[in-house]
């Protein structure tokens, strides 16, 4: 069994944590300065551990071993979301190269290679780095892709970054036998349970769907109650509905959102001629996922009147990313062995780089307990007992895996 060191774990994340350093926290977004020199000492750190480390054109980097046997490939991302946590993305890098260095340590016949993969917090697009490692990103798209925040091109990113002009590197699905991302959970699911660490079994779908209702835009004073035909009124209603209804056909994990209501022209005294909502929901079971869905257009036929017809568009279904119950295994039996009763299986709620991986190869993940559930703020944290435990086990069933 590999033995890993707390001590360079926590270093080469505290040294990570001052790039970009924001109150306890990270202000790193992709190809920020700080996130470029972060990228080209990680590059440095991977080479110190005797990877042969590049960074691409998208800014992905691939750190392979020389080992001529079975490989594992395991990584998460750098950036950050503006001003935000430490741990998100690093954590699974850091933990990645741990593994590759306590494995090299043990044996030289089989290694892990290291990936980083650029913007997963999306500042340019979704999942860029991912899309572009497996193939599933064109030139234009990168054409088009701009910084949300501050509306500066990729293609101008990337040449400021030096990446520019670069190949970009393509994963090797033949080369694995799986892929692995540990990450901060980002919940409290572990936390309220005392429990230390997840064993992933599926990263959710999220369906997405945008409800316009259509009424008559009248005056809010001269328009009687039994003549309006408020689309606004007649929006919440059905939203109200959804979230009576959804329960009895939703599963225990299942969460759903109205991330946005527009109500037009959304004055003070003018009845809403127009209502709008952006509406998702998220499950890992295809099967409860397509009940929802039935539930949700069943709810809005019920809804829809000649006095407010209601139209309801899918603007997004993606598939649930399955993980590979071998490597879950491997995981289980990690964490049994270093925190025996401490660990629990659970979906991820949240998307991740994995997601890519997992239709390509076996693919993998494990959580470590975030404090009080904070994430994606510069609060985020873990306890450094917690950190250690989890590069551990991390490592210890990579080696599993390897050992086939
Ligand atoms: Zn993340």
């Amino acid at each position: 069994m590999p033995t890993i060191d707390p001590n360079r774990v926590l270093a080469d994340l505290t040294r990570l944590r001052a790039f970009g350093a924001y109150k306890t926290g990270v202000h790193r977004p992709t190809f920020s300065d700080e996130d470029i020199a972060a990228r080209a000492w990680f590059a440095n750190r991977m080479r110190e551990a005797g990877l042969d480390a590049r960074i691409d054109g998208i800014g992905n980097i691939l750190g392979t071993t020389s080992a001529p046997g079975r490989k594992v490939l395991s990584g998460s991302h750098l950036e950050s979301q503006n001003h935000a946590g430490w741990l998100d993305g690093a954590l699974g890098c850091v933990f990645a190269l741990e593994a590759a260095r306590a494995i090299a340590a043990e044996r030289q016949d089989v290694g892990v290679d290291v990936v980083v993969l650029c913007d997963e917090e999306g500042h340019f697009g979704s999942f860029l780095g991912s899309r572009s490692f497996t193939g599933q990103l064109t030139e234009e798209q990168i054409d088009r892709a701009r910084d949300r925040t501050t509306g500066v091109s990729m293609r101008d990113a990337l040449t400021k970054a030096g990446y520019a002009g670069r190949p970009r590197m393509q994963v090797e699905p033949r080369r694995y036998a799986g892929f692995f991302e540990a990450h901060i959970e980002q919940g409290d699911t572990l936390e309220s349970r005392g429990l230390r660490i997840g064993v992933v079994t599926a990263i959710v779908a999220i369906w997405q769907y945008k409800i316009t209702v259509t009424g008559e835009q009248n005056h809010a004073g001269t328009t009687s109650m039994a003549r309006r035909r408020d689309a606004g009124l007649a929006l919440i209603r059905l939203l109200n509905a959804v979230d009576r209804r959804f329960p009895e056909v939703a599963g225990p994990r299942s969460v759903w959102t109205t991330g946005r209501i527009t109500l037009d022209p959304g004055g003070p005294s003018v009845v809403p001629g127009r209502a709008e909502a952006l509406f998702q929901f998220r499950d890992a079971d295809p099967q409860v996922l397509e009940r929802m869905h039935e539930t949700l257009l069943a709810l809005v036929a019920e809804a829809n009147s000649e006095r407010c017809p209601i139209e309801i568009r899918r603007t997004g279904a993606s598939t649930p990313a399955v993980m590979n119950e071998d490597m879950l295994e491997a995981l289980e039996a990690a964490a049994e062995r270093h925190a025996p009763g401490a660990h629990m299986r659970m979906p991820s709620g949240a998307g991740h780089d994995t997601q890519y991986f997992a239709p390509l190869m076996p693919a993998a993940m494990m959580f470590v307990p975030s404090i009080g559930g904070i994430s994606h703020h510069w609060s985020e944290n873990t306890r450094d007992d917690d950190i250690v435990l989890g590069a551990q086990v991390f490592a210890d069933a990579i080696a599993r895996v390897l050992q086939g």
